[in-house]
């Protein structure tokens, strides 16, 4: 590949696609090369920085440097900054850099408007949601949502497969535009949101609005893992007695702290499993052999890990019957 973008970038130099009869670069590695719109763009834009630095031809060669980060990179890349900036993209995903390239060129005029787009209904087996200029209908509102007659008559796409990531462009160091698709369903709870928050955040952005969701969820996460600031003094001979089920918030908050959130189970390969996933507390030795809740007899272990403990501690046999228990309970 290096050596493509290499000879690339001298054929784009000789402008040698004009002599094949292309208008440009992009067009030969297209129509010429049967190349991909991005593949084409990526190469294009890689061959375009070669001829003005070629030292990213070495972190090319090497893999430090991916073909996808090329256009964040040829957005900040200078003669006079090379040295400082071309490390900072190693290694680096296209997001990375992306984030990495607003930091260093904020965008000038950066978009602070809440868009809400009607999303046209898709046949749910053909399925990526449609990209913006090909949606039929588009209301722009500062503050007040505006629901147009279009988007409240098209029922939302059936949604296929697992949910689409997130879709986030950074603008600049501090901000980031989110692209999300949701349901009208869910736009309707915004708004009686946003009106439940207008005595205590008068004129809220949706930011705020979701911001101050997304803090309850956290407090009553951090309620969970006994991280609130006051907490109120448990009983202490609950606290002292073996067996108890009874964990203190203070002795839950060590125990979350120590392990820094994160599961402890130890690696064969070394290290932990990490995972700050559905992480719970863990008695390392099993309650009903006498483990009291104290911290050092605690740890925090990611649930597919609680389980194998438990499974490792009590042998499959007990764990089928008590997970089937627990199904048949739910269900009555
Ligand atoms: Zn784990």
């Amino acid at each position: 590949m290096a050596d493509f973008l290499v000879a690339l970038a001298e054929f784009d130099q000789r402008r040698a696609w004009i002599a094949l009869g292309h208008a440009s670069l992009f067009a030969f590695l297209t129509q010429r090369l049967g190349l991909s719109k991005a593949a084409a763009f990526f190469r294009m834009k890689a061959a375009e920085i070669i001829q003005r630095h070629p030292d990213v031809v070495a972190p090319f060669r090497d893999g430090r440097l991916c073909l996808t980060t090329v256009a964040s990179l040829a957005r900040v890349l200078t003669p006079e900054n090379q040295a400082e900036v071309l490390p900072r993209f190693f290694h680096r995903s296209m997001q990375e850099a992306k984030a990495i390239a607003a930091e260093l060129l904020p965008a000038t005029n950066p978009p602070r408007r809440t868009v809400i787009t009607a999303v046209p209904a898709l046949n749910p087996r053909t399925a990526p949601a449609p990209a913006l200029a090909e949606t039929r209908s588009q209301t722009v509102f500062l503050g007040e949502p505006v629901f147009t007659a279009d988007a409240a008559s098209n029922p939302p796409p059936v949604s296929a497969g697992p949910a689409p990531a997130l879709q986030v462009e950074p603008l600049t160091a501090s901000e980031r535009r989110v692209h999300l698709t949701v349901s009208p369903a869910f736009l309707e709870k915004l708004e009686e949101a946003r009106l439940a928050l207008s005595h205590s955040l008068p004129g809220a952005t949706v930011e705020d609005v979701l911001s101050a969701g997304l803090d309850l969820i956290l407090d009553r996460d951090r309620k969970r893992k006994g991280l609130v600031a006051n907490p109120r003094p448990g009983p202490a001979e609950a606290a002292a007695e073996p067996g108890a089920g009874y964990i203190p918030a203070a002795v839950r908050r060590e125990v979350w702290r120590r392990d820094q959130g994160r599961c402890q189970w130890k690696l064969d390969s070394g290290g932990i499993c990490g995972s700050r996933l559905r992480v719970e507390l863990d008695h390392v030795r099993l309650r009903c052999r006498g483990a009291k809740p104290i911290a050092s007899e605690l740890r925090l272990l990611c649930r597919s890990h609680n389980d194998l403990a438990a499974r490792q501690a009590l042998g499959d046999a007990v764990m089928d019957r008590y997970t089937r228990k627990r199904t048949a309970v739910r269900r009555t």
